[in-house]
């Protein structure tokens, strides 16, 4: 596991589908791997709200870190 996956680090693999201020969305357009179970992930979402929700889940397995300024949510 890597706490410190800087998503800098990888932007210019990634593609950001939307950034809501609370949450932000992001397309892994280039097998980047996650940081917690390191198989690719299909979808970022790092999370800065001090809470959230999901309506819609397609069951799909996923992968949480915690970091200092927020919560990163890889969706497999
Ligand atoms: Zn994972």
């Amino acid at each position: 596991m890597d706490p410190d996956f800087d998503i800098h680090d990888h932007r210019h693999r990634m593609k950001l589908l939307r950034d809501t201020g609370e949450m932000s969305i992001y397309d892994n357009m280039d097998g980047v791997r996650c940081p917690a179970c390191t198989e690719i992930f299909e979808r970022l979402v790092l999370i800065e709200g001090r809470s959230t929700s999901f309506p819609e889940h397609a069951g799909a397995p996923f992968c949480l870190v915690r970091r200092a300024e927020d919560i990163a949510l890889f969706r497999h």
